[in-house]
């Protein structure tokens, strides 16, 4: 049988434990998931795609079904490439649904076949956003109940 291969694109700008949650429940649905950093040159990151990506791996060390990546261009012929047409994006609250409406509705005029896939994380982290996350940090505030610690001490690290 075909191998359902599912792209989960973002900026993890850095990864926090919301966005492990959604790779956790894709992973048990679909066979492979691919994380995959967008590269945006326009926008301004804490951390550049390589360090999202490298804190991204360490996250997911030992999830047999998923792997990381990175991608420019448009998200659908990124998709096409990987031979897949399922992209998983992540619900936190209705305020999320305007915005993923719009992208999943853009993506599907642009390629028909796409099917975007929506996870809701667990209750506790329907508030968590990696630009919270950058929010606390730039006032020294505690990070560590919000992502990994690797991710945590490369907060701390960019601050001094
Ligand atoms: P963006 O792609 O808007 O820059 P991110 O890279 O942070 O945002 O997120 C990628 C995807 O993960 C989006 O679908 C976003 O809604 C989802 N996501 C981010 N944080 C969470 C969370 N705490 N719970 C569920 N989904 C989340």
């Amino acid at each position: 049988m075909k191998k359902k291969i599912a792209v989960y694109p973002g900026s993890f700008d850095p990864v926090t434990f919301g966005h492990l949650d959604i790779i956790d429940r894709a992973a048990k649905i679909f066979d492979h998931v691919i994380v995959s950093v967008f590269v945006h040159s326009e926008k301004k990151h804490m951390f550049t795609v390589d360090e999202r990506a490298a804190m991204l791996k360490r996250a997911l060390k030992g999830r047999k079904n998923v792997s990381v990546d990175c991608f420019e261009g448009l998200l659908v012929d990124y998709v096409r490439k990987k031979k897949t047409d399922i992209v998983i994006r992540g619900l936190r609250a209705i305020s999320d649904l305007e915005y993923e409406f719009q992208i999943a509705a853009v993506n599907r005029t642009l390629y028909s076949p796409i099917e975007t896939v929506f996870f809701m994380p667990r209750q506790r982290y329907t508030y968590l956003s990696s630009s919270v996350v950058r929010d606390i940090a730039h006032f020294n505030g505690d990070v560590s109940k919000l992502v990994p610690p690797h991710v945590a001490k490369a907060i701390a690290a960019r601050r001094k």
